[in-house]
């Protein structure tokens, strides 16, 4: 499993997390949809981490919304459509409520955050119009937060969908580099995740590693960039229950936590180092993350080692 999914906030502070988010990194391009070649100022939404005080009641909170997060194509009315296919920037859908708490469509490819990865921002074009995306909420339907000066499609507008390109890429390569890192430590060092971050090329692990080896940052930045280049496929795929817990270390420390009723779990490989639970959205191979550096390794008390890394533009 993503451990990523476990330092989401606990579920009765959702809303408070996302919206937190939002006032603090507000998306304000001048005119127009999201520019492709350029990234919005300020686009990382902050994610409240929670430190781990009760690890294990923290888990069982959090496994709910993995189990959410990774057996179900939809949320609410909305079908998910970057679960699917990670590579939809543009998608058409028509817009089934638009209330204080955003707009509601029939599918939608944002990425509505989770894992440890920030929602997307984008807009959706309609008669000529756009209204810019600042963000998704995950409630009891999947809302998108427009800009609040921007005009606002009425209930069945069919609308054009379109995610900011720059920002979904950055992310699914860093996702994708922490997997990968996750995967390398584990494998040479026999270390867990204990924790984590992200935001567009930039992000940290926290492992329980109780001594850390001559060499170990120049070592794992050396491990990494191998294994960017030797190309590995990264897929997605869907698993019985009983068959991806069957992988070895898939659910690592919390296989016996998951809730009962989690029949279908959504997988992503890298192919020969690392396989995990997760609902992110990843690039197809380890060369697209392209160079990743181990910018930092700092002790943050016994048995824990936090990992920062960057990855380049
Ligand atoms: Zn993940």
């Amino acid at each position: 499993m993503c451990i990523l999914n476990y330092v989401q906030m606990p579920i009765g502070s959702l809303r408070w997390q996302f919206l937190h988010g939002l006032r603090s990194n507000v998306y304000q391009p001048t005119e127009g949809p999201p520019d492709s070649t350029t990234s919005p100022p300020n686009c990382t939404p902050h994610l409240a981490f929670h430190r781990f005080g009760n690890f294990r009641r923290r888990l069982q909170e959090v496994i709910v919304v993995v189990g959410n997060l990774v057996t179900m194509d939809h949320h609410g009315r909305t079908a998910r459509l970057e679960l699917e296919d990670a590579n939809v920037r543009r998608f058409a859908a028509k817009v089934l409520d638009v209330s204080s708490e955003g707009i509601v469509l029939d599918r939608s490819a944002f990425y509505p955050g989770g894992g440890g990865q920030p929602p997307d921002f984008g807009a959706l074009s309609f008669d000529g119009i756009f209204c810019r995306i600042l963000g998704v909420r995950k409630g009891d339907d999947l809302y998108l937060i427009p800009n609040e000066e921007d005009p606002l499609p009425a209930v069945g507008t069919s609308v054009e969908g379109i995610i900011d390109d720059v920002r979904r890429f950055q992310l699914m390569r860093t996702h994708s580099a922490l997997h990968l890192l996750s995967g390398v430590v584990f494998r040479d060092f026999g270390a867990l995740v204990t924790g984590g971050n992200m935001e567009p090329l930039s992000a940290r692990l926290d492992f329980n590693l109780s001594e850390v080896p001559p060499g170990f940052k120049e070592t794992i930045d050396e491990m990494c960039n191998l294994e960017v280049s030797a190309n590995r496929a990264i897929t997605t795929y869907s698993l019985p229950r009983d068959e991806a817990f069957a992988i070895p270390d898939i659910i690592r420390t919390a296989t016996n936590l998951l809730p009962d009723d989690l029949e279908i779990v959504r997988i992503v490989d890298i192919n020969g180092l690392d396989v995990q639970a997760d609902g992110g959205t990843h690039v197809s191979s380890t060369a697209q993350i392209k160079r990743m550096r181990v910018a930092k390794v700092e002790n943050k008390g016994k048995g824990f080692r936090r990992v920062k890394i960057e990855l380049e533009e």
